[in-house]
């Protein structure tokens, strides 16, 4: 835990609040206010306007910053009240009493949790659990409360237990597939050995198909591939067309062999072409078992290696 103590971001050593002798447990609140993302360095200087505000504020005649805790975007915890204090901001003083107040410095501009904040949050509850009596509830402002607080993307976290992110070096299980850099749909599905188009649906991606790295896809079931008939090496002739040829075509984008082209990329086509027999034969030169003899006609083994 990365955990800033009062003195270290210019707040008296010790706040002035009353007494609490443990706590039911702990409500997440957020900001809800304008914020936005800033460098650490800059983190305590907004803590502290906060204390001042709370101090400054006359209605509710704040003793000291109303938060146990505060954990900025980069995941640090700022000792707001502390442990065994009671708080301020949880609505009224029954709910003060209840649980212990951390505050997210989130708000409308930065509105989603970073996973660092996540991590200090979660850092946050444990804390107050290990040192405080904080029993083990977690909540956010909303229960109970008339509020947003804090925030509908908080409050699922919140709900789902306040989970820890899943740190990106964590292995995937097996139906799960994390989306690297420069990855393609139809890349990723080659790689899985499953049908991109499947691949697609299932993870609800429609066109143009945009992914982003890190992004987390299930993985859909893999099909037995079903291998038509070889259509006999007389559906394969330079020049004619053949219904053959479409489905040699879809062997031959699915699995990426299509360099030669007219220029404008290699497009399915009933018509045996150059380009249709080059591309043929740039696959059988990549297979052990064809290479003896890449002549860009397929015969029924590169049919057949050519669909599984
Ligand atoms: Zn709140
Ligand atoms: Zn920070």
């Amino acid at each position: 835990m990365k955990f800033i103590p009062r003195e270290d971001w210019g707040a008296p050593a010790s706040s002035p609040a009353a007494y609490l002798a443990s706590a039911h447990g702990v409500k997440i609140h957020y900001l809800g206010t304008p914020y936005t993302s800033r460098t650490h360095s800059l983190c305590d200087d907004y803590v502290r306007s906060i204390r001042a505000s709370h101090l400054a504020n006359t209605k509710e005649n704040y003793v000291d910053i109303a938060y146990t805790a505060l954990v900025c975007e980069h995941g640090a915890v700022f000792e707001g009240r502390g442990l065994h204090k009671r708080c301020g901001a949880n609505g009224n003083q029954e709910l003060n009493r209840r649980d212990y107040a951390v505050c997210a410095l989130l708000g409308d501009g930065l509105t989603k949790p970073t996973d660092a904040m996540l991590n200090g949050l979660r850092d946050a509850i444990e804390w107050l659990r290990r040192s405080g009596d904080a029993g083990d509830w977690i909540g956010g402002h909303r229960d109970g409360y008339p509020t947003d607080c804090p925030g509908d993307a908080l409050y699922a976290w919140v709900q789902h237990g306040a989970p820890r992110p899943s740190s990106p070096s964590d292995p995937d299980p097996d139906d799960v597939y994390t989306v690297r850099e420069h990855d393609t749909l139809s890349a990723i599905a080659s790689r899985l050995n499953v049908d991109w188009r499947d691949l697609a649906q299932v993870n609800g991606i429609w066109p143009p198909y945009t992914i982003y790295p890190g992004q987390k896809l299930h993985v859909p079931e893999k099909h037995d591939p079903v291998i038509p008939p070889f259509p006999g090496a007389s559906a394969f002739v330079l020049g004619k067309a053949n219904p053959a040829v479409l489905e040699l075509d879809d062997c031959l984008i699915r699995k990426g062999w299509t360099r030669h082209n007219d220029g404008n990329g290699y497009q399915r086509g009933a018509v045996f072409t150059e380009y249709t027999r080059l591309n043929v034969a740039d696959f059988q030169r990549s297979k052990a078992e064809l290479r003896g003899d890449p002549d860009g006609y397929p015969g029924p083994l590169t049919w057949q290696l050519l669909h599984s």
